[in-house]
């Protein structure tokens, strides 16, 4: 996913941006394989991004319009898979990204909104709150553009992990929002299918160089930028 950055922050003091956040999704039932600190650290790294990100495909390509299928739980074949999604994204800068997006057509997403990665097989929302917020969100496959919509503020999200296990896990705001937009990859739906309508599609303004960056969030420059391509 890649976003602007949710609208709730933009009251917040600029110094907090730089502070640790309470954790945006978490774990509520299980105990996921996760992308921890390490092989964030090992998968960040120049070398391996270079060895392992491919092109991110852009709306227009039939593997984005249509759903994924189940993949075979085999982690001998779904780690790889997930090293290139994830290597793709840091590329991109992104903050998720779908198997679709590199031209795999199965249900397999990573949520990296926090410290930790989530990587979600067959991801299935369970709940997702009627209260909704206006967000700018936008997509690593939809280059250039960001769209308003709104999204539920909580969802729980089902799945299993790359080993097979299921897990539950729960976001409030830019973790529902990213939760709900990877899931929504796997069947197929990008955001700007949820659009009302075409006004609410922008252009992403290039960043005036050497100046803070506070635009539609209030969220740093780093961040706005991870966040600028999901
Ligand atoms: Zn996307």
């Amino acid at each position: 996913m890649e976003s602007q950055g949710p609208i709730y922050g933009q009251d917040e003091p600029d110094e907090l941006d730089s502070q640790p956040h309470d954790p945006r999704v978490v774990v509520t039932k299980g105990s996921p394989w996760l992308i921890d600190r390490g092989r964030r650290e090992r998968w960040s790294a120049p070398e391996f991004v270079t060895a392992h990100a491919v092109d991110v495909r852009q709306v227009g390509d039939p593997v984005l319009h249509a759903p994924g299928k189940k993949p075979r739980i085999d982690k001998k074949e779904l780690e790889p898979l997930v090293q290139r999604m994830f290597a793709s994204m840091v590329e991109a800068r992104g903050i998720g990204i779908a198997a679709q997006q590199i031209g795999v057509p199965l249900r397999v997403v990573i949520i990296d909104v926090d410290d930790v990665g989530i990587v979600a097989v067959n991801p299935e929302v369970e709940f997702q709150s009627a209260d909704v917020d206006e967000m700018s969100e936008g997509c690593l496959s939809v280059r250039g553009l960001y769209g308003m919509l709104e999204r539920p503020l909580i969802a729980r999200v089902s799945a299993v992990d790359i080993t097979g296990k299921k897990f539950t896990f729960e976001g409030e705001g830019l973790g529902a929002q990213c939760m709900l937009h990877e899931t929504d990859h796997t069947t197929g739906v990008l955001y700007v299918d949820r659009l009302r309508s075409r006004k609410d599609l922008f252009p992403v303004e290039p960043e005036e160089p050497g100046e803070p960056h506070h635009s539609v969030s209030g969220h740093t420059r780093e961040e706005m930028e991870r966040a600028t391509s999901r």
